[in-house]
């Protein structure tokens, strides 16, 4: 099967050949069809499928082929700012040889740039629900011309506690409409939200719900919490890995292990909610243009990030949604490319990573890196380091603290010893502290003691 096959435009079967597509993806083979027909659609498809494609180029075919209007003509709902910019960004490039204006709306930005767009005329509209809404309100934007209601990532919406919003745009708009609902999981509350805004929607599945895309080979690394900066810099190092993506639960999380890893040689930035969207725009464009080897994201931030070919994500902690999990790791081994997924897990993560096995519905390889194995006399320590007067180093507030010498401090102490390791000057070992090496000898690694508190030896 082929593009022209579907029956798409000329104009955007150019485009696509200027982007390399040879042939649809599944999602796309599938969803394309229907959304041409003027179907309602519900899509279950997951970020690296080329669902966005499978939205964009019907739509575009569609608009090209209706008259042009003054006011926006579809409206693209989307949960994050970055996933709103990237999806703008595709509508652009199918869009390169056709005349199609499109408005990004998203908060944490000016407003006067947006209604100034808005006020010029666009064709589409793509938007997050808040500042969507903040535009109605101050009727900058008239949506009685929308003919199609495209929800991206409609799960993440509802994570993110944007049922409300949705409910408030919905009502906005004109009844008479088609509506896709793209999803990479299906919860009963998607399942209600699908029920009263599709009309006898066709249904596309391309990855089996709640799966994990089966290009990605997962790995389990079994690691002490005070290990764990150490052990990435040393398999980024002795891997030679240009462009790992990697997770952490919380902000303060990101920033302190962009931090640690910069510390220990490696280019490396931090992209949360706290950060300026100038920030994290910036971040992702030098992660691209590979200025910065290693992207340290939260679950929201990374939503929606599209970096073609992304080989390599390390979760530095296990999500507490398995259905992050999921999403998290959706982020290598996008459009056929292969990919690796690795998760550090301290010994207190194990059930967390039950969870997760549940959810997949098969065990992941669990093994250990050598020098690196946990500690069999530690005892599980907090799942999140308690925040004592915000800010402070990881390795401070840790329960490791007064272990003998350098060791407990771990990642955040600053203990590089270059030269001292294997391979790779920015490799774990150089960064390792040499008490944390010493602890290890002896330990047979893999298991963990749960009890006796080692800072009370
Ligand atoms: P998405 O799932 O929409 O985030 O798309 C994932 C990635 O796949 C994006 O980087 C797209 O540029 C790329 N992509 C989408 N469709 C195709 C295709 N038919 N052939 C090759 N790459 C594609």
């Amino acid at each position: 099967m082929s593009f022209s096959d579907l029956g798409l435009a000329p104009e955007l079967l150019r485009a696509l050949t200027e982007q390399g597509y040879e042939s649809p993806t599944p999602v796309q083979a599938q969803a394309i069809p229907f959304v041409l027909e003027g179907r309602d659609l519900l899509a279950s498809a997951q970020t690296g499928t080329g669902k966005t494609a499978a939205f964009t180029l019907p739509l575009l075919h569609r608009l090209i082929g209706g008259e042009a209007k003054r006011t926006p003509r579809a409206l693209v709902l989307v949960p994050t700012r970055e996933l709103a910019a990237q999806v703008a960004e595709s509508v652009r490039t199918y869009a390169r040889h056709v005349r199609m204006r499109t408005a990004v709306i998203f908060g944490g930005v000016g407003m006067g740039p947006q209604t100034d767009a808005l006020r010029r005329g666009v064709d589409i509209v793509v938007a997050t629900p808040g500042r969507l809404l903040d535009h109605i309100g101050q009727r900058h934007i008239d949506l009685s011309g929308i003919q199609t209601l495209i929800l991206d990532e409609a799960d993440r919406m509802l994570d993110m506690g944007f049922i409300r919003d949705i409910r408030k745009v919905i009502a906005a708009l004109p009844k008479q409409r088609q509506n896709l609902l793209f999803s990479a999981t299906f919860s009963g509350d998607i399942l209600k939200l699908a029920e009263g805004l599709l009309s006898d929607p066709a249904r596309v599945e391309v990855a089996p719900r709640n799966t994990t895309a089966e290009r990605v080979s997962q790995s389990v690394y079994n690691v002490d919490k005070s290990n764990k900066t150490a052990l990435i810099t040393h398999l980024v190092g002795t891997g030679n890995w240009r462009q790992v993506l990697v997770f952490t639960r919380t902000k303060h999380g990101a920033n302190r292990l962009a931090l640690q890893l910069e510390r220990n040689g490696l280019t490396a930035a931090a992209i949360h909610g706290n950060k300026s969207q100038n920030a994290r725009t910036r971040a992702l464009a030098d992660f691209k243009a590979g200025k910065v080897r290693v992207l340290v994201a939260t679950d929201i931030a990374a939503r929606g990030l599209d970096i073609d070919q992304l080989p390599h994500v390390i979760n530095h902690e296990l999500p507490n949604v398995p259905e992050d999990y999921v999403h998290r790791i959706g982020r290598t081994g996008r459009a056929g490319a292969e990919g690796e997924a690795i998760s550090l897990v301290a010994p207190d993560e194990r059930k967390l990573l039950r969870d997760i096995e549940r959810l997949l519905k098969r065990k992941l390889d669990a093994g250990v890196v050598e020098g690196f194995e946990p500690d069999p006399n530690a005892r599980a320590e907090p799942e999140e380091a308690p925040r004592r007067g915000g800010g402070r180093g990881q390795g401070a507030s840790r329960s490791g603290g007064g272990r003998s010498q350098a060791g407990g401090r771990g990642q955040g102490s600053g203990n590089a010893r270059p030269g001292a390791g294997r391979g790779n000057a920015a490799s774990g070992d150089a960064a390792k502290p040499a008490g944390a090496r010493r602890r290890r000898r002896g330990g047979r690694g893999g298991q963990s003691r749960q009890q006796g508190r080692p800072q009370g030896e």
